[in-house]
């Protein structure tokens, strides 16, 4: 059997529509919050099972915290001796606690599917299912290449846990497409970094009505310092700064001893974070007699387009030149794994997933007749870096 056309190939995923949304619905009703390590390691071993029947090698990073991140290997034609695999890049876990589908059903309405985690992003494992199914069966048996896998359980929460693992991975990979939801129709060619900072005010407290004089609050200078950080946001260089959580003192009568701010921070070039970085470090107090600590930093560098990330991005407008619909790529302030990966110099496109809205969101869905087209521009993708 010789490989299709990228349009016969489209018309193949057209045909296997029900089973994609047959598998993303299976993914779905097992539901997998971050914090909950059993729920994750339940779906991990469901679709470590799947993979396995396409033959591939199953590989589990046992984590004690979070569910075990799960690895598989396909072996390629083997004709190019000195290849390098391609990395799919994805996430097992969603935000959604446990329970969550009884209110959020699973369901098909007006052309799309709903459900927890359905657009985050369980319909992109379900596509890298259907795909690698696809090209095993249009290559008598064989990838076209070699591929790995790297499925982790702690992305909704900065990936502490698989991070080297994703990055040793992704050292050893020619390319890295990450299987998380497109925007809108368009491929993710750039993402921001995101740093996170505890900014600790210590004051000294007094009675409000017998000693006020004596005390120094916390809250005070806190509220200065907040407003002197937001002056740090710059819009048009894409830049942040955002006070996201305030606590301190203890009662309205009590001059505040403490107060802490908790501030996210998103740029989109490294430099930018590490000014910021150094503003931040170097803040002074207003009041001689409170003391500041600020703790934290960047979390996931930033995604920066980069020639390597678009020369992936050139060739997925090819492939859907080809199928007669025009994509497009967007940069965007939301990170992911794949923000480690392009900062390592590796050649990374992001937002191979499903397309849909309202991730994180009780209308997440994703629109069913995009399947088939999402599908077939990963497995051509794949084939062609
Ligand atoms: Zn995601």
């Amino acid at each position: 059997m010789s490989v299709p056309s990228v349009s016969e190939q489209l018309r193949y995923f057209n045909q296997q529509r029900p089973k994609i949304v047959k598998t993303i619905r299976q993914l779905v009703e097992i539901e997998s919050p971050s914090d909950v390590k059993q729920a994750v390691d339940r779906l991990g071993t469901v679709l470590a099972s799947r993979f396995a029947e396409l033959g591939g090698r199953v590989l589990v990073h046992p984590a004690a915290k979070f569910g075990n991140h799960l690895q598989v290997e396909f072996k390629g034609s083997g004709k190019n001796k000195t290849e390098k695999p391609v990395l799919l890049l994805g996430h097992m876990d969603t935000v959604y606690p446990i329970g969550t589908i009884s209110k959020m059903r699973c369901r098909v309405a007006k052309g799309l599917l709903y459900g927890p985690g359905v657009l985050d992003m369980k319909s992109g494992i379900a596509l890298a299912l259907h795909a690698i199914e696809a090209m095993l069966k249009w290559n008598t048996g064989k990838l076209p290449r070699l591929m790995t896998i790297l499925l982790v359980s702690d992305e909704e929460v900065g990936s502490t846990s698989s991070r080297l693992i994703t990055e040793a991975l992704a050292r050893k990979s020619s390319a890295v497409l990450v299987l998380e939801p497109a925007q809108g129709l368009a491929l993710k060619t750039a993402r921001k970094g995101i740093c996170e900072y505890t900014l600790k005010v210590t004051g000294k407290a007094a009675h409000a009505g017998l000693d006020f004089e004596k005390g120094h609050s916390a809250i005070v200078e806190l509220a200065k310092q907040i407003w002197q950080i937001s002056q740090l946001t710059d819009i048009k260089r894409g830049t942040t700064v955002n006070v996201g959580k305030v606590s301190g003192g203890t009662r309205a009568n009590v001059v505040a001893a403490e107060a802490t701010a908790i501030i996210d921070v998103r740029v989109s070039r490294m430099g930018d974070g590490i000014e910021i970085d150094n503003r931040l470090r170097s803040l002074k107090t207003f009041n001689r007699n409170c003391q500041i600590t600020i703790s934290g930093g960047m979390n996931r560098p930033p995604m920066e387009r980069s020639a390597a990330g678009t020369g992936l991005y050139d060739k997925a407008t090819s492939i859907a030149d080809e199928l007669g619909w025009k994509l497009e790529e967007a940069s965007v302030g939301g990170g992911s794994d794949g923000n480690f990966t392009a900062a390592l110099g590796i050649p990374t496109l992001d937002g191979l997933g499903g397309v849909g809205e309202g991730a994180h969101a009780e209308h997440e869905s994703v629109i069913i007749s995009e399947l088939p087209k999402r599908a077939a521009l990963l497995a051509a993708l794949i084939a062609r870096i």
